[in-house]
């Protein structure tokens, strides 16, 4: 056809990186020689959500998009956050090299930011249920909704260990010994899958190196003043079994190790995790973590040089974000950020996203979508729940309690409260009392699970309790907290609202079982002697029937303390092996 052979439509050749059928080796280096110092600035930048709309993330070049906590799109449904995803990704792939964004949020204790979502129990009350298969399972079905609404990347797990129960992050331990840490790092596996590329792979994240459980007093983001022996020893197990099961990206802690800030800790970074680990994986910044540096707010070139050349690949700025990238290319021409340092940055981002096969499939699956919150999900929440109870006191064996009880009182401020037993992380950063997403209350799983006669009734307050009841269960402790917010230098004891309650139940003369729902050991040693029954609950998430299996005896108590139970508060930090007297020790737990 003479038409035809006029205007030759000559294909241009698939570049190379856009060809699956190449090594990941060969696409990354194909991409990189196409890029200018531009680009590759951009991929080292996580921007937030709000600060950057999809057009703004393509216009800046921006590689990196976090939710932080509770930043979710409205409607906060599964549908919706999905629809933003693509969004994200379709203004990406209409860039020039079209490089697909990377999406991450902290779905710490299931995919917390989502209204409807399976919400698990924290990290304390995983490691209470030393359950490293359990976890993995948890893992793959976190990734599952995760995946649901697009998302590629999950800031977890936290791989802490906890020295002092005054700070704020203990629930997001799964203990105070590098023992359950490490064994927990099956996370990794569940959230990851067998490949990145597998269905619903979520890259995972290990953080936040290292030493963020050791500062001085638990303060969060202190100073942890300790020897490299007791670092390595404590805090590096955790990072090296992630390491050894792939994970994808190490999160760098606020913290400083003896005055030195994390974020520029060359040694620690360079050479522990890249060299002495092989690390190959992306590390990333924590939360405004750089221009934190110098004590001052906003960056400075100083901060973006020392951090990058310490070993960061991708900063979450997370607002900033062209003020970080001005400053980066100006360090990068002056010659005090080597070329060859964004290279090696790029190629660990870029790494990434081929081996999650964004290049292949950016958009989201939607066939997870309906995962969210679904049955399956919530009942592995309750078995999780259920193993996580940890039996500290049971005179006289007061429980289980026998279904026909006759009648049973219920109290305390977090009986009937979502929102409370969930904790921190769930819905917003802090978390908040009330209905805040679906789920079933501990006061809900024990009506479901009394026999037909039996009354059980319900009192916040306490009000009303006589002795004709068989049992009062007080549902105390903690309200929800995030972060700083949480530290406790002062108290650690209940709060006036939960001793009310419980002086109440024990002027009845009934026998009093308090169910404890707190992030960590509370100063309760006076109290003890008052009731006869204790459990530490934890925060268990959405799915409270798993405490009430454990009440009336359908599952046998089988989780223990991963974390020293104080005599009292001043006796902060105590740990195995220390030598102070506890009132309970690590590992403790009785069963039926
Ligand atoms: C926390 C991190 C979290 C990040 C993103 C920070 O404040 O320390 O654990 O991943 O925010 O939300």
């Amino acid at each position: 056809c003479a038409a035809a052979a006029a205007t030759p439509a000559v294909a241009e050749p698939t570049p190379v990186y856009r060809d699956a059928s190449r090594p990941v080796a060969d696409r990354v280096e194909d991409l990189l020689s196409r890029m200018s110092l531009q680009d590759k600035i951009g991929q080292m930048t996580q921007a937030e959500r709000e600060a950057a709309d999809p057009a703004a993330a393509a216009e800046a070049g921006i590689g990196s998009i976090l939710s932080g906590g509770g930043s979710a799109p409205t409607p906060n449904t599964a549908e919706s956050w999905a629809d933003m995803y693509d969004a994200y990704q379709r203004a990406a792939l209409n860039t020039p090299l079209g490089i697909p964004i990377l999406y991450g949020v902290d779905a710490v204790h299931g995919h917390n930011n989502v209204h409807g979502a399976t919400i698990f129990p924290h990290n304390i009350g995983l490691g209470a249920a030393n359950d490293p298969e359990l976890v993995e399972r948890i893992g793959r079905a976190t990734a599952e909704e995760v995946a649901g609404t697009g998302i590629d990347w999950d800031f977890a797990p936290c791989l802490c260990v906890a020295r002092n129960d005054r700070w704020g992050r203990t629930y997001e331990s799964f203990g105070e010994t590098p023992e359950r840490p490490t064994a927990m790092a099956s996370l990794v596996t569940g959230l990851q899958g067998s490949s990145l590329d597998g269905p619903a792979s979520v890259m995972a994240t290990a953080k936040h190196y290292i030493g963020d459980g050791g500062t001085t007093g638990g303060e969060d983001q202190g100073n942890t003043e300790i020897d490299e022996a007791e670092l390595r020893a404590v805090h590096l197990p955790p990072f090296k079994a992630a390491v050894e099961r792939g994970v994808g990206s190490v999160m760098i802690s606020f913290s400083s190790w003896n005055g030195v800030k994390m974020h520029v800790h060359d040694y620690l970074i360079n050479d522990v995790l890249k060299g002495e680990l092989g690390f190959t994986g992306l590390v990333v910044s924590d939360w405004q973590g750089i221009d934190k540096i110098d004590g001052e707010e906003g960056f400075t070139a100083a901060e973006v040089r020392d951090s990058i050349n310490a070993g960061l690949d991708m900063i979450m700025v997370p607002y900033d974000y062209q003020e970080f990238m001005d400053l980066l290319r100006q360090e990068v021409e002056a010659g005090r950020v080597p070329m060859s340092r964004i290279d090696d940055a790029n190629r660990r981002i870029l790494t990434k996203k081929f081996e999650l096969g964004l290049f292949e499939n950016p958009f989201t699956d939607r066939s997870f979508t309906p995962t969210v919150g679904s049955p399956e999900h919530r009942e592995l929440a309750r078995q999780a729940v259920r193993e996580s109870q940890v039996l500290l006191k049971n005179e006289g064996g007061v429980l289980p309690l026998p279904k026909d009880s006759g009648k049973i009182f219920v109290a305390g401020k977090n009986a009937d409260d979502i929102g409370n037993q969930s904790g921190g992380w769930t819905i917003s950063w802090q978390g908040e009392s009330g209905p805040i997403t679906p789920g079933t209350t501990i006061l809900e799983g024990i009506r479901q699970a009394v026999a037909p006669g039996t009354e059980v009734t319900y009192d916040r307050d306490g009000n009303g309790i006589d002795s004709s009841y068989s049992a009062a269960i007080a549902v105390v402790g903690e309200t929800p907290y995030a972060e700083g917010e949480g530290d406790r230098p002062e108290g650690m004891g209940l709060d006036e609202e939960d001793r009310a309650t419980l002086a109440k139940l024990q002027e009845s003369g009934v026998p009093v079982i308090v169910v404890m729902v707190s992030g960590r050991p509370l100063d309760i040693a006076a109290e003890l002697p008052n009731w006869d029954a204790l459990v530490a609950a934890w925060l268990p998430g959405t799915e409270g029937a798993g405490v009430a299996d454990v009440l009336f005896g359908d599952h046998e108590p089988t989780g223990t303390l991963p974390m020293t139970w104080m005599v009292s508060a001043d006796q902060q930090p105590i740990n195995e092996g220390d030598g102070k007297s506890p009132l309970f020790p690590y590992g403790y737990g009785l069963t039926y």
